[in-house]
């Protein structure tokens, strides 16, 4: 783990609520897909949690930037991010976390709600870029389809990958699209597009009540402990 400089670059909107960060590393920054690192806004209190959060990294580390994505409030975090000009830097440290993805792993499944989905794209843009024959698949729910934080990337993701399959669920209303299942991610949901979760390394990133509630679903099915790697983000 170290600290870093890292130069913002660039925001993208990702839904209403949910926007992406990128940032250039002033030294190479090396993490495993599934990582996270802590934003330091305020360097003269490394204790101020207000102002020094962790953010999962929602790119590969392949690629020539950094990228993290953070669900907006009103927060004081949120408008320090927001209001970042092209070139401003600000301190980080990283790699953090050991809920990782590793090459290994051959046959792996992520149970995700809303932003928990960020390391999920580090993890699967990281299987494309070394086109690894990685078997996946993401059942991710959402409330809404406009919800949906890196809807065309996924879809690109699944395309190029070849053993990726994602399950969209949308929870507050019945999708017009029929790419996405009405309701939550839940047994019947599972069993219908999996006979073989019990197989697989099971990831949960996300909100403590819905980590928990996906691990109890893990255990229910079948899934032995040691597979179910959950990592919960603290502050939801
Ligand atoms: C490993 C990890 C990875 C994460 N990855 C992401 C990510 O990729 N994207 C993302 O949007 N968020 C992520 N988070 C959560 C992120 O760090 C923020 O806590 C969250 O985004 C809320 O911040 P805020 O400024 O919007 O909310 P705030 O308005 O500051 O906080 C929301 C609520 O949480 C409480 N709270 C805030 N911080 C803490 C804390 N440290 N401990 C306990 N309670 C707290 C506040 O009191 C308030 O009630 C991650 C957290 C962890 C631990």
């Amino acid at each position: 783990m170290k600290e870093v400089r890292i130069k913002f670059i660039e925001k993208i909107k990702r839904t209403p609520t949910v926007t992406s960060f990128r940032f250039s590393p002033n030294e190479k920054l090396d993490f495993i897909p599934g990582q996270f690192l802590q934003l330091i806004f305020d360097e003269n209190n490394r204790k101020n949690k207000d102002l020094n959060k962790y953010l999962s990294f929602s790119c590969s580390p392949e690629k020539p930037y950094i990228e993290v994505t953070k669900r907006l409030s009103e927060s004081e975090f949120s408008h320090k991010l927001i209001n970042l000009a092209v070139g401003d830097e600000i301190l980080a440290q990283a790699p953090l976390g050991d809920i990782v993805f590793y090459p290994e792993m051959k046959n792996i499944a992520f149970l995700i709600g809303g932003i928990g989905i960020t390391p999920v794209i580090s993890i699967l843009e990281y299987i494309c870029d070394k086109n690894l024959n990685t078997d996946g698949l993401v059942f991710y729910s959402n409330r809404r389809e406009e919800d949906i934080a890196f809807r065309e990337e996924l879809d690109l993701l699944r395309r190029i990958g070849r053993n990726i399959k994602i399950f969209y669920t949308i929870t507050d209303c019945v999708p017009k699209d029929n790419a996405c299942v009405f309701g939550f991610i839940d047994k019947n949901l599972i069993e219908e597009k999996t006979s073989d979760l019990t197989k697989r390394i099971v990831f949960i990133y996300g909100p403590p009540g819905m980590v928990a509630t996906m691990k109890g679903l893990c255990l229910d099915l079948g899934c032995k402990e040691e597979n179910v790697h959950v990592e919960n983000f603290i502050g939801y």
